[in-house]
């Protein structure tokens, strides 16, 4: 476990990171449990992700309360963490994304997000998908703003590392800031290839057996890939997920030779 000084670090790289890697938008959070204080976690002033700073970084109890006189707005969805960190001793860390290649595994019943290739094996057999109508009925707004729904996520979450959330997003989960970043960007690439394999035809996934392995040998690799988000995160931002969803031209009144827009 990092000291407080290089946790801090790592969750201010983990905002820019998820940005750059197209997991984070404006919108989204990561949050790293406090191990210095038990029942606080770490989780920056709502803003978007790709602009944190350490200064930004505040504490909360896991009832959402902040703690002592920070009167900064908080993410109106940190019920997300504190709740997770209450149910899940093993979690040190938290990824909330909308990230747009999971939604549609989110809302189409009958093809669960499972693991399809080996960076992606802590997804499993299955991925878990949290539905809020069974909590808040079909009138909310599809937040998790209070703690009751946050509870009701981690009891979907389960022993996993990843649950989805109807018509929403997605929450995963790591024994790290690092791990967390790892498993939300490749649960983001896990979700592009899968939609494109289920257009060729049937699938052969991994085995629980292959996903459990190929996951305990990535979780050594971890800060291979670390390093590298780091230093191009220092960079111009790609935003990949995003762009590669959004239509590439969009033809002018003319046709081939409209004005092209991205
Ligand atoms: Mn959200």
């Amino acid at each position: 476990m990092p000291g407080a000084a290089a946790l801090i670090a790592d969750l201010v790289d983990a905002n820019h990171i998820l940005f750059r890697e197209g997991v984070l938008d404006g919108f989204g959070h990561v949050s790293a449990r406090d191990p210095q204080r038990p029942g606080r976690f770490l989780l920056a002033r709502s803003m978007a992700p790709a602009l944190v700073s350490a200064a930004d970084i505040m504490r909360f109890d896991f009832d959402g309360n902040t703690a002592g006189k920070d009167l900064r707005p908080p993410y109106l969805e940190r019920f997300i963490h504190g709740e997770i960190y209450r149910a899940r001793p093993d979690v040190n860390a938290i990824v909330h994304s909308h990230s747009l290649g999971v939604i549609p595994f989110g809302v189409a019943s009958g093809t669960r997000l499972r693991a399809i290739c080996h960076m992606s094996g802590f997804l499993g057999g299955a991925t878990p998908v949290f539905e809020i109508r069974a909590t808040a009925g079909p009138a909310s707004d599809l937040l998790i703003r209070d703690r009751k729904l946050g509870a009701a996520l981690a009891r979907s979450l389960g022993p996993n590392a990843v649950v989805l959330m109807r018509g929403h997003g997605s929450t995963v989960v790591g024994a790290s800031v690092r791990q967390a970043v790892f498993r939300a960007v490749y649960t983001e690439v896990n979700a592009r290839l899968q939609s494109e394999a289920l257009r060729l035809g049937a699938v052969t996934y991994l085995t629980e057996q292959e996903a459990e392995l190929a996951s305990a040998t990535n979780d050594s690799q971890i800060n291979r890939a670390w390093e590298l988000w780091k230093a191009l995160a220092g960079q111009a931002p790609r935003r990949a997920a995003t762009k590669s969803l959004l239509p590439r031209r969009v033809p002018g009144p003319s046709g081939a030779r409209g004005s092209r827009q991205d």
